[in-house]
C-alpha cells in the first residue's frame, strides 16, 4: 500500500475472476495480466480460484438451501 507509484493496485476478486473467465475488456486484460504476472498476491489468489473452482460458492449455496447445520462443519468454520 506504500508503493503505489511504481506498481498498480491489486485488482479486486471480480476482476481476477473476469480475467479467468476471459470476460475482461481487452485493454483491462492486458494491464491486469501484467500485474498478476509480477504480483505474488494476485498469483496466489488466481491459483486458489482455479484450484477451488466454484466449490466454495456451491458449498455456501448448499448450506443456505439445506437449512441444516452440520456440527462438524460449524466447528471447522469456527476455527477459520
Ligand atoms: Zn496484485
Amino acid at each position: 500500500m506504500s508503493d503505489t507509484s511504481s506498481t498498480t493496485a491489486c485488482p479486486d476478486a471480480a476482476t481476477l475472476r473476469a480475467l479467468l473467465d476471459g470476460t475482461l475488456p481487452e485493454a483491462q486484460q492486458g494491464t491486469t495480466q501484467a500485474h498478476v504476472d509480477r504480483c505474488p498476491t494476485c498469483e496466489t489468489a488466481l491459483r486458489q480460484m482455479t484450484a477451488g473452482g466454484e466449490s466454495w460458492i456451491g458449498m455456501a449455496a448448499k448450506l443456505k438451501g439445506s437449512g441444516e447445520e452440520d456440527p462438524k462443519l460449524a466447528a471447522a468454520l469456527e476455527r477459520l
